[in-house]
């Protein structure tokens, strides 16, 4: 199946979607960290997308959307998929069905992490002082808050509009606990029982 990881920046989409997908023995596609690793390579993507991302921005469409055709073109992509950061704008999310849909597929399920803005600002100024990401600063965290609010936020409305399930997870208690209710939900959905914290169909 493919799963979305969805929350804002600090919502510790990163930090589950990799546990999630060793658990479930899922590929985690996180497009931050294809973008951090070819910033890492010194590739010509790497070098365009290197500013943009320290500035808080977003990378552009067509840019990320080749990135994510090629990746879930790969064989181990083709039971389904974690993804991480992809789709952040309602263009990617068009792209993205379009993709999935010519080869009979879609997006299954979007796991809605929801975590207290200032609680979010918290985690991230303290991520900063741990991995020194370059992004995690205040003024590039300013500007993904904006961007999200903006650009990212409407992408789980264009789900709720196409019919897809959406399950709301509550992301500020602990990692441990956050990772079991993600395993529930989807324990739920294999054994067809229902699970807590969906939204109603529209
Ligand atoms: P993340 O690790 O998901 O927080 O992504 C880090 C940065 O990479 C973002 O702030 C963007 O600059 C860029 N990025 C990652 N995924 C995308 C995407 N789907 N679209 C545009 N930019 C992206």
């Amino acid at each position: 199946m493919i799963v979305i990881l969805f929350g804002a920046p600090g919502s510790g989409k990163g930090t589950q979607a990799e546990r999630v997908a060793q658990t479930t023995a899922t590929p985690h596609v996180s497009t931050g960290a294809i973008l951090r690793a070819e910033v890492a390579r010194g590739s010509a993507l790497g070098r365009e997308a290197q500013p943009i991302m320290e500035s808080g921005a977003l990378v552009p469409d067509d840019l990320m959307v080749r990135i994510i055709e090629s990746r879930l073109a790969e064989a181990d992509a083709q039971d389904g998929v974690i993804l991480d950061g992809f789709p952040r704008t309602v263009p990617q999310a068009e792209a993205l069905d379009a993709m999935l849909a010519r080869n009979g597929r879609e997006v299954g399920l979007i796991l809605y992490l929801e975590v207290d803005p200032d609680l979010i600002k918290d985690r991230i100024l303290r991520r900063a002082s741990i991995d020194g990401r370059s992004d995690d600063n205040p003024e590039a965290l300013a500007e993904r808050m904006r961007v999200y609010q903006r650009d990212t936020a409407p992408v789980v409305d264009h789900y709720r509009r196409a019919g897809t399930r959406i399950e709301s997870i509550d992301g500020a208690p602990p990692i441990d606990q956050v990772t079991e209710q993600i395993l529930t939900v989807l324990g739920g959905l294999a054994t067809g029982q229902p699970v807590g914290g969906a939204e109603p169909a529209p």
